[in-house]
């Protein structure tokens, strides 16, 4: 039987689940309050300098899962990328993730794999066990040098805390490679949507069965009227956070232009604590096969998300968990709604993991409905 489904959020979770179940034969609307689809990973051309701008942030995809990358690739030709990133500190241009490069360079050595290896197995704090927190996981991977060069103070900057006050998970989002592979992630799968993600979205959701309703604020009383909401904005929104706001770090981006290349790579980190900003993003070289005279760079800024900013990164200290635990207590009684994506579970999630998780949530649904079965609030549990 088809059903009136309301997705809520037009990014990737909402474009991704709305085009399984329209295409299950459901009816399913799609609303987002913004003007524009994809979310956080909107793209967007510059009409003063042509190059195509990641508006929110840089956005790269990479993947492991081969079913997600076919996925992506059926509605927008992914062109082979590959990212770079490098570090100033104190004065100094490294490689992003640590590699073999960066620790010759940082220490003034030229040192094998091997030598390296050991030589920074003597600095690592291998006492602990298990790393508890971030600073632990890094003393333990690297030792203090390393750490206090380039992650004490991004990682403050970006977290507006101490280190020691964040998940471990956040730092294993980071190889440090005894090589000189200098490749930012270590996926099977890499690369950008030629003409940007927003192209990508809109094509996912070009469908007969999806109506799409941009510049549209759904409340929690409007979504129930439907047979099912899938709701990717905050969790605590669909709770008019009454018990508390979760925290998020929002983005400010100080945009400016310039002549050719100005930076000579697409992300530049600056880690040092006396540098306000954590990155410069140069968006042309995000699509390396287009050219342009021109260039578009943000300078990065993290602080805390007020109510009203657009929350980015989940923060999920001590505190937030508790308070997480129990919105998602309380989301696991409702009847009708399931949550999805970075807002809706609270995560750090990459691009491809929220299309796999929205694929699983859309097939879950299905599968539910053909069984009888409740759908239930989470196919993956915040917590
Ligand atoms: N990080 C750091 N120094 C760097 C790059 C990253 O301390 O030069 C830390 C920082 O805490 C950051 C985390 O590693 O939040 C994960 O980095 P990633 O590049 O995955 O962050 P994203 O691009 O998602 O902001």
């Amino acid at each position: 039987m088809s059903e009136d489904i309301l997705m809520v959020g037009a990014g990737l979770s909402g474009a991704v689940a709305g085009r399984v179940l329209a295409e299950a034969g459901h009816r399913v609307t799609v609303a987002d309050s913004r003007q524009h689809v994809a979310g956080n990973c909107h793209t967007q051309r510059c009409t003063e300098t042509g190059v195509l701008v990641h508006v929110y942030g840089p956005h790269i995809f990479h993947t492991d899962d081969a079913e997600v990358w076919d996925y992506v690739n059926r509605f927008e030709p992914f062109i082979p990328y590959r990212h770079q990133v490098r570090a100033t500190v104190d004065g100094r241009v490294y490689a992003m993730p640590i590699n073999l490069l960066t620790i010759n360079q940082f220490f003034g050595r030229a040192m094998r794999p091997d030598e390296a290896r050991a030589f920074v197995a003597a600095q690592a704090e291998t006492g602990i066990e298990p790393p508890r927190n971030f600073e632990e996981q890094a003393l333990r991977m690297m030792g203090p040098a390393l750490y206090e060069a380039f992650f004490a103070s991004y990682t403050a900057k970006q977290w507006g805390c101490a280190p020691a006050e964040l998940p471990a998970a956040i730092l294993k989002r980071l190889p440090m490679r005894f090589s000189y592979d200098d490749n930012y992630f270590f996926h099977r799968f890499q690369g950008m949507p030629r003409d940007g993600y927003t192209a990508m979205v809109a094509r996912i959701l070009d469908h007969p069965g999806i109506t799409l309703e941009l510049g549209r604020t759904v409340t929690p009383d409007q979504a129930r009227a439907h047979d099912h909401v899938f709701w990717s904005g905050p969790l605590d929104a669909w709770f008019g956070h009454d018990r508390g706001w979760l925290g998020y770090r929002t983005l400010d981006f100080e945009r400016f232009t310039a002549q050719g290349d100005w930076q000579g790579c697409a992300v530049m980190n600056w880690p040092d604590a006396d540098v306000p900003f954590t990155r410069i993003t140069e968006h042309k070289h995000f699509a390396p096969w287009e050219e342009h005279e021109k260039s578009v760079l943000y300078r990065e800024t993290a602080r805390a998300c007020g109510p009203d900013d657009i929350p980015y990164y989940p923060i999920r200290l001590a505190q937030e968990k508790a308070l997480l635990a129990d919105y998602v207590a309380r989301a696991q009684g409702q009847d009708g709604v399931t949550f999805l994506g970075r807002l809706g579970t609270y995560r750090y999630l990459d691009m491809d993991v929220t299309i796999r998780e929205a694929l699983d949530a859309a097939r879950a649904f299905l599968a539910a409905r053909s069984a009888g079965q409740p759908m239930p609030a989470f196919v993956v549990s915040p917590l």
